[in-house]
C-alpha cells in the first residue's frame, strides 16, 4: 500500500503547504479553508479555490506519480491512499486511488448531498462568485475536506480496511503531521518512508531515504 502527501506533487509544480514557500505561508487556511470560514463567507472561500482548481488542473502528472501507477501494473501495490487533492494519480494511471481529503473533482451540496462536476463548477464561477446547487439553489462546497470537517469517512475506512491488510506501506511526501492519516502507517505491518525530511514516523520505519519522490521511485521501479 502506499501513501502520498504534498511531497509528491510539488515536482509537478504545485506548491505545498506548510514550507517557507508553501501555500499557508500566504495564507491563513482558518480564513479561506476551514468549514467555519465557509459557512461565514463562502464566497471568500471560492475566490481561494477557484484559483487553487484552476491551477491544479494545469499541473501535470510527474515520474513519481507515473512510477507509482506502474508499480500498481506489475501488482506490487494494491492501493494508494492520497492526502492530495490534485487528482495527479488517476490521471498518470493509477487505479486504486483513495483519496482521504477528497479532490477538485467536484463540489458537494451540503444540503442534499448533489455533487457537480468541476466543469460545471468553473462555468458557474464565470457568472457568479460561488456555484449553485442545481437541485437545491444553496451553494455548493469544494469537494475538498476542509478544516474542521471530519475526513470522508467511506475513504478512510476503505484506507484503514488495506492498511492493516498490508505487507509494507510505503510513504512518499508526507511528513506525517496530519491525523487521521498520519495514523494509517501504523496499522501496516512495516513501513518505508520517501520524503524531502524528517517525518514523525522516521523512527518505527524499516527504510526511510531522504530524497525527491520523482528520481527514487523511478530507481524503485528500474530496480524491481
Ligand atoms: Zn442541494
Amino acid at each position: 500500500m502506499v501513501l502520498t502527501g504534498a511531497g509528491v506533487s510539488t515536482e509537478s509544480g504545485i506548491p505545498d503547504f506548510r514550507s517557507e514557500t508553501g501555500i499557508w505561508a500566504d495564507v491563513d487556511p482558518f480564513e479561506v479553508a476551514s468549514i467555519q470560514a465557509f459557512r461565514r463567507d463562502p464566497e471568500r472561500v471560492w475566490g481561494f479555490y477557484r484559483t487553487r482548481i484552476e491551477m491544479l488542473l494545469e499541473a501535470k502528472p510527474n515520474p513519481a506519480h507515473y512510477a507509482l501507477a506502474e508499480l500498481e501494473r506489475r501488482d506490487f501495490v494494491q492501493a494508494l491512499v492520497t492526502q492530495n487533492i490534485d487528482t495527479l494519480h488517476t490521471r498518470a494511471g493509477s487505479r486504486e486511488v483513495i483519496e482521504v481529503h477528497g479532490s477538485i473533482r467536484s463540489a458537494v451540496c451540503l444540503r442534499c448531498l448533489w455533487a457537480e462536476g468541476t466543469e460545471g463548477v468553473l462555468v458557474q464561477l464565470e457568472e457568479r462568485p460561488a456555484p449553485l446547487c442545481a437541485q437545491c439553489g444553496e451553494i455548493l462546497k469544494p469537494g475538498v475536506t476542509l478544516f474542521g470537517e471530519l475526513l470522508p469517512g467511506a475513504a478512510m475506512e476503505r484506507a484503514t480496511h488495506f492498511a492493516r491488510g498490508a505487507e509494507l506501506m510505503l510513504v512518499v511526501g508526507s511528513s506525517l503531521e496530519v491525523w487521521p492519516v498520519a495514523g494509517l502507517p501504523l496499522e501496516a505491518s512495516a513501513v518505508a518512508i520517501v520524503n524531502r525530511g524528517p517525518t514523525a514516523l522516521d523512527d518505527r520505519a524499516l527504510l526511510k531515504i531522504d530524497g525527491a519522490a520523482g528520481e527514487t521511485l523511478e530507481a524503485l521501479v528500474s530496480a524491481l
